[in-house]
């Protein structure tokens, strides 16, 4: 096939030594048809070559959706009043981490909305002891609990916690304060600095941003791809921004990329990143899935290999809303836990079952 532009050639015959700079992908980002086919097509090539056809599976536990936080866009931020908060139990908490020991899923991700006080630290630190144990460490766990101080890191990286994940939300400082209240609580320094701190800990350190986001432009998400590059970021998870009813972002709904945009552009967000750090972990977020039922499968196709199945209690699905119309949340567990088989076939994958399936990334860097 031809292909006419100077910028997509490199990709095309494979010249991947040649970095990728925010003009080249501002272009790529924006890419229709043919062009973007050949990206993608690119993309599921790397995947397959590099880190093979195989998604791994981390079961998603969103043990309390209480919060301190304010972020705009995030439908359960403190002052949304609507919310009926939760924090699941210990002893469910650990028997969903059971189910997926059982279930030979291989990791758990245990996300919370941001809660930092001793009694959190020490709850986190239990169950992070408690899982290894009933799992003969046998099963890895990712953390998801927002910013938190160094002495609280260390202690869950000693409990047993081996991943973290923390989303940069956007790398442009300006766009950040937009979508964010103004104050101590909510600085994109501090986030940054928490993204540093992780790697120096020993974490394998994810982040990721949401696509589609007001004010956000082709020239920020570019930047955004590049600023994992040079973090060197070990695992990823970018969604499309969907608007949540009771947030103040939901007033700029109209200004919004239509969600079929929003879902195309991340999945060249994916697409990019995957040909530019070939070795890390990409998910399919589940944000994909509300907009396209078959979202989380078409971008496994062309570049993720990272798959979080919810295991969450269905008791609490419905309170753990962070934006409109998230998909399973009046399912069970089981009901999920079935579908995923036939998902991952039918994007010719494998379920990488039973495996920790870690960043190829980290293992290289040692
Ligand atoms: N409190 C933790 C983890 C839970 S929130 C934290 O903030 O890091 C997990 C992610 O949900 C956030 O990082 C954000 O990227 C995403 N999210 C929140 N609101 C969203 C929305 N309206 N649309 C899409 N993603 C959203
Ligand atoms: Fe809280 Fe995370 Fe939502 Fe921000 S994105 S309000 S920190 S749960």
């Amino acid at each position: 096939m031809e292909i006419n532009s100077n910028i997509i050639s490199p990709l095309v015959v494979g010249g991947l030594n040649s970095p990728l700079g925010a003009r080249d992908l501002t272009h790529l980002l924006q890419l229709e048809g043919e062009e973007r086919k050949t990206m993608l097509r690119k993309a599921a090539e790397v995947k397959a070559s590099e880190v093979g056809n195989v998604v791994y599976l981390r079961g998603l536990i969103e043990f309390s959706n209480c919060c301190v936080k304010n972020c705009m866009y995030c439908g359960i931020r403190l002052d949304n009043k609507t919310v009926q908060r939760y924090t699941v139990s210990n002893e469910d908490i650990l028997a969903a981490a059971k189910y997926a020991y059982d279930k030979n899923f291989g990791s758990i991700v245990l996300q919370s909305g941001e809660i930092e006080s001793p009694a959190f630290t020490e709850k986190v630190e239990y169950l992070l002891q408690e899982i290894k144990a009933l799992s003969n460490g046998e099963l890895g766990v990712t953390l998801s609990c927002g910013e938190q101080s160094e002495d609280t890191y260390r202690r869950w990286f000693l409990a047993g916690g081996h991943r973290y994940l923390l989303r940069i939300e956007t790398s442009n400082p300006e766009l950040y304060s937009k979508i964010h209240p103004n104050d101590a609580l909510h600085s994109f320094t501090k986030r940054v600095d928490c993204l540093k701190l992780l790697k120096k800990i020993g974490y394998q350190v994810g982040t990721g941003v949401m696509v589609g986001l007001p004010f956000q432009t082709f020239e920020d998400l570019a930047n955004d791809l590049l600023f994992m590059k040079e973090l060197d970021i070990d695992m990823c998870g970018m969604g499309p921004f969907i608007e949540h009813v009771d947030t103040p972002l939901y007033q700029l709904k109209d200004q919004l990329w239509p969600l079929q945009k929003r879902f195309e552009v991340t999945q060249n967000m994916v697409a990019l990143l995957r040909i530019m750090m070939p070795d890390i972990n990409i998910a399919a977020t589940t944000a994909l899935q509300a907009i396209d039922k078959l979202g989380r499968e078409k971008v496994i196709r062309t570049g993720a290999n990272i798959l979080m199945p919810n295991i969450t209690p269905g008791v609490y699905r419905n309170s753990y809303k962070l934006y409109d119309n998230k998909p399973c949340t009046d399912e069970s567990a089981d009901d999920c836990t079935s579908c995923i088989d036939v998902r991952v076939h039918l994007t010719d994958n494998e379920v990488g079952y039973g495996k920790w399936g870690d960043s190829k990334r980290f293992g290289k860097r040692g």
